[in-house]
């Protein structure tokens, strides 16, 4: 019986040869996941799919979009949020008439 972790039928496999001659199969590492938005779980976009060690290669604007919660919020939630804030600093709302889980993030942003 294989070992557990070679009885995967996800993992890419690859097959190589032992300086000895054997035949012996390799798992290729999997991927990182996609980074998700917190509010709707949205893959979101211009963040990289690798871990730390491929990260750390990268210059940091490359790693997440330039923007108010980038690699946090998708662009549609972002919308959201600054909609409503620019609603609340007009008084045009007031924060009860928001969702729950955006006050955190209108807490966060600051409108000049
Ligand atoms: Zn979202």
């Amino acid at each position: 019986m294989p070992e557990p972790r070679m009885r995967s039928t996800s993992a890419k496999k690859r097959v190589r040869r032992s300086p000895k001659g054997k035949k012996i199969i390799m798992l290729k590492p999997k991927k990182p996941a996609h980074a998700h938005c917190a509010l709707c779980g949205a893959i979101l976009g211009g963040m990289p799919r690798m871990g730390v060690h491929g990260t750390a290669k990268i210059a940091k604007t490359g790693k997440r979009p330039q923007r108010v919660f980038g690699g946090v919020l998708c662009g549609k939630c972002t919308q959201a949020i600054i909609k409503e804030k620019t609603r609340l600093e007009l008084g045009a709302a007031g924060k009860k008439d928001m969702d729950i889980r955006h006050w955190k993030y209108l807490d966060m942003l600051k409108i000049k």
